[in-house]
C-alpha cells in the first residue's frame, strides 16, 4: 500500500500560463509589491466578478478582511458579528482592531451563517445599548450564505456586511458572484483555494474612492510627498508583482477548476450518496458552489474518526470540518449565539480530497476505503 503516492486535501493546480506571466515580472524588474501583473490581476478579478467592483490585490485574505473592518471604522470596544463555524480567519482582524467579536451558529441549509441568530444577537445588543458595527459571513467550503435574508437583516438594521468569499471565487447566487455582495468582499489566493499565487488575497470595493482608501492602508498609509509623509497608521499588505503573475495565470482557467471541484463533488455523491451513514450538502435553489471542498456528514463521530483513520493510514489526507470559533481556547470567553448546529456538524463531518487535480484513480482508490469501512 506504502507504494501509492500521497493524496492530499487541496493542491495547487498551475495552468500553464503562470510562469510567463512571472517571468515578466523578471525581465521588466517589476520585482516589487506594484506593477503590471497586480494592475492586470485585479482587471481580471473585476471582469470576473462582473458587477462594478473595484479590486485591490493584497499580500492575503486576512489582511483583507482587516482592512475591510477598518473602512468600516471597526475599532476599540466595537461589537463584530461572526459566523462561528469558519477558520480563524474570519474573526481574527476583529480582535487585531480591538473589538469584540460575538459568534453566531450557522444553520442546516447552507451550513452558514443562520440569519434568525443573527437578528437575535443585534436585537439583543441593541437592547443593552449597543449596535454591532459589522457582521462577518463565509460561504464556508464553497457554499454561499442565505444572501438575500443577511442582506435584508443589514439594511433592516444597517449595519455593513462583510463577506468572507475566500472559499467560494466562482459560486454564485442567482447568477451574481460570490464575493460581489457584501459592502466588501475578500478573496484568498492561499495554495489550498481553489487558485492560488501560492499566498495572497483580494478586497472587492463597491467604489473607486474606497480601493484608493484601501490601497493607501496597504501601502503603509503613505501620502503623495518627495519625501516620506503619513497622518495615519498603516500597514504593508500589498501584493507581489511577481505573485500576482501567478495569478493572471490562475484566473484564465478558474472556471475550469471550478468545473473540475464540482466533478469530484458528482463523483462522491455518485459513490457514496445512497448509504445511510452518508450526508452530502445539497446546494439550495439558486446557490451554486465551487464545492472548493467536498464534506460528508457521517452518522456518528465514532464512524467519522473510523473513516477518518483509514485514509490517513493509506496516505489520504483528510479534515474534520472547522472547528466553531466559539468552542476554540482564543475565542470562548466571547458572547456567541448557538443552538448546536456547528458543534453537531464539526463533530460528524469530514473534508474529503478534493483538488482540481485529482484523477479517476485517486477518487476511486478514496470512495473504495470508505466503502469498506462503512460495510465492514
Ligand atoms: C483561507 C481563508 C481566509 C484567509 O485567507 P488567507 O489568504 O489564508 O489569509 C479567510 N476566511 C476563510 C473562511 C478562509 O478559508
Amino acid at each position: 500500500m506504502q507504494t501509492q503516492t500521497k493524496i492530499w486535501l487541496s493542491s495547487p493546480h498551475m495552468g500553464g500560463k503562470e510562469q510567463t506571466y512571472v517571468n515578466e515580472a523578471f525581465q521588466t524588474n517589476w520585482v516589487a509589491p506594484l506593477g503590471p501583473n497586480v494592475d492586470k490581476f485585479e482587471e481580471a478579478i473585476q471582469s470576473y466578478l462582473n458587477n462594478n467592483v473595484h479590486v485591490a490585490a493584497l499580500s492575503t485574505g486576512t489582511s483583507a478582511i482587516h482592512l475591510a473592518l477598518e473602512l468600516l471604522g471597526v475599532g476599540k470596544d466595537d461589537e463584530v458579528i461572526c459566523q462561528s463555524f469558519t477558520f480563524s480567519a474570519s474573526a481574527n482582524p476583529i480582535m487585531y482592531l480591538g473589538a469584540t467579536p460575538i459568534f453566531v451558529d450557522s444553520e442546516r441549509d447552507t451550513w452558514n451563517i443562520a440569519p434568525e441568530l443573527v437578528e437575535k444577537a443585534i436585537t439583543d445588543k441593541i437592547a443593552q445599548g449597543k449596535k454591532p458595527k459589522a457582521i462577518v459571513a463565509v460561504h464556508l467550503y464553497g457554499m454561499p450564505y442565505k444572501i438575500n435574508e443577511l442582506a435584508q437583516i443589514s439594511m433592516k438594521y444597517d449595519i455593513p456586511i462583510v463577506e468572507d468569499s475566500a472559499e467560494a471565487f466562482g459560486s454564485t447566487y442567482h447568477g451574481i458572484n460570490c464575493g460581489s455582495f457584501g459592502d466588501f468582499g475578500i478573496l484568498s489566493f492561499n495554495g489550498n483555494k481553489i487558485i492560488t499565487t501560492s499566498g495572497g488575497g483580494a478586497l472587492v470595493c463597491h467604489s473607486i474612492e474606497l480601493k484608493h482608501k484601501a490601497v493607501h492602508l496597504a501601502t503603509q498609509a503613505r501620502e503623495d510627498a518627495p519625501h516620506y509623509q503619513h497622518s495615519m497608521v498603516g500597514y504593508n499588505y500589498r501584493m507581489s508583482n511577481v505573485l500576482a503573475g501567478i495569478g493572471r495565470g490562475q484566473m484564465e482557467v478558474l472556471d475550469d477548476r471550478v468545473g473540475a471541484r464540482r466533478s469530484n463533488f458528482e463523483f462522491y455523491y455518485k459513490k457514496l450518496n445512497h448509504l445511510m451513514d452518508i450526508e452530502f450538502l445539497q446546494e439550495p435553489d439558486g446557490f451554486f458552489s465551487n464545492r472548493w471542498l467536498t464534506c460528508i456528514l457521517t452518522s456518528s463521530f465514532e464512524l467519522r474518526e473510523k473513516i477518518r483513520k483509514a485514509l490517513l493510514l493509506d496516505d489520504v489526507e483528510t479534515r474534520p470540518l472547522w472547528k466553531p470559533m466559539h468552542m476554540q481556547p482564543v475565542f470562548e470567553k466571547y458572547p456567541n449565539y448557538t443552538d448546536g448546529t456547528s458543534e453537531d456538524l464539526f463533530d460528524r463531518g469530514l473534508c474529503l480530497p478534493s483538488g482540481s487535480n485529482l484523477s479517476i484513480d485517486d477518487l476511486e482508490r478514496i470512495t473504495t476505503l470508505i466503502l469498506k469501512e462503512i460495510t465492514k
